[in-house]
């Protein structure tokens, strides 16, 4: 360990902070503790993976740690990337942006209402980081991110750049299908469907309903779990089954969303397990389904 600590610490635009307390790392903050490095070049993090590789060392990528859980004592590595951007390059109309993986979605919207993009409008509200967005395919019922992305810059576990051309088959429901193991993604370039000036007031509407139908005042990961078909949402079930309220210590189901958990205080990795395996159990009980996890989590 000593000795990766070290070459870890020469590498250039990369910081390593061990021990560091990772519990406002995730929306959700549920107490997690572990080896941090935060990187803040393309070439930083290229000579980073290439050595943890050669070492044979773990590590995990942390965007917003909006849709992640991470364990109390992360046994790996968590990477996160700090890229520099100029927000000044929104303020022009471009066919296309290149833009880096760390950049927020906040700032996207943002200037799709300042411009009027259109498609862009599908990622309103939507907490997180480009590239956690493009890995997860994020999405509204407006349609998906992947939709947008024409280009995909990642760096491979052995610390080479390489760049993945999106396809209609590149993406699915919630999932990307070109991110391999141990890849990082670092920049992408996403188009947009032309200049539309009812965009800003649609993305306003929006954001209005999601303000009233989502907890997004409270500690969260958003959606749990992933709907079981298109028209059949979790959270739809989870209330059919009055499971609204229900918890374990400071973690409960949200009274105002069945798909999303509330951490009041101090919950914990063990109340988390207990009620995904409560709702499970009563989903079993009585459709006979079983939820995928939505929300990543390590080692599991
Ligand atoms: C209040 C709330 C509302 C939400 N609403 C929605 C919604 O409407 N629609 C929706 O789709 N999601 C929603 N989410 C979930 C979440 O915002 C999305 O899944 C988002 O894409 C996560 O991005 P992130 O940057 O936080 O990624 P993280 O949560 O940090 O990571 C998610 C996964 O992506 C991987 N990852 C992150 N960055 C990279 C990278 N650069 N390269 C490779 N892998 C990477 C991580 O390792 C992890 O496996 C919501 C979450 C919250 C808290």
């Amino acid at each position: 360990m000593e000795e990766i600590v070290k070459k870890i610490r020469q590498i250039p635009d990369c910081e390593l902070s061990l021990g560091h307390d990772l519990t406002s790392f995730t929306t959700f903050k549920l107490a997690s503790k572990g080896d941090l490095i935060e990187v803040k070049s393309v070439s930083g993090l290229q000579k980073l993976l290439k050595l943890l590789t050669e070492a044979k060392t773990g590590y995990l990528v942390i965007g917003w740690g909006a849709n992640q859980i991470l364990p109390s004592e992360c046994e790996d590595f968590i990477i996160l990337l700090d890229f520099a951007f100029n927000l000044q390059e929104f303020n022009e109309l471009k066919d296309e942006y290149e833009l880096p993986a760390s950049v927020g979605l906040n700032h996207l919207t943002a200037c799709a209402v300042k411009l009027g993009l259109k498609g862009w409008e599908v990622f309103t509200g939507i907490p997180a980081s480009l590239g956690g967005a493009i890995f997860m395919n994020a999405g509204t019922n407006l349609g998906e991110i992947g939709s947008l992305i024409k280009k995909v810059k990642l760096v491979t576990p052995e610390g080479e750049l390489r760049e993945e051309l999106i396809t209609p088959s590149s993406f699915s429901y919630r999932k990307n299908h070109f991110v391999k193991k141990g890849e990082v993604i670092v920049a992408a370039v996403i188009g947009h469907h032309g200049v539309d000036t009812y965009i800003p007031q649609k993305i306003k509407e929006y954001l209005e309903y999601r303000k009233s139908t989502q907890p997004l005042a409270t500690k969260n990961c958003g959606c749990v779990f992933k709907n079981p078909a298109k028209d059949l949402p979790a959270g739809k079930l989870i209330d059919l089954l009055q499971l609204k309220g229900v918890g374990f210590g400071d973690l409960r189901i949200s009274p105002k969303h069945g798909n999303f958990m509330e951490n009041r205080g101090k919950a914990d990795w063990d109340q988390f397990r207990s009620l995904v395996e409560l709702i499970n159990f009563e989903m079993d009980h009585f459709y006979g389904i079983e939820f995928e996890l939505e929300v990543k989590i390590p080692y599991h």
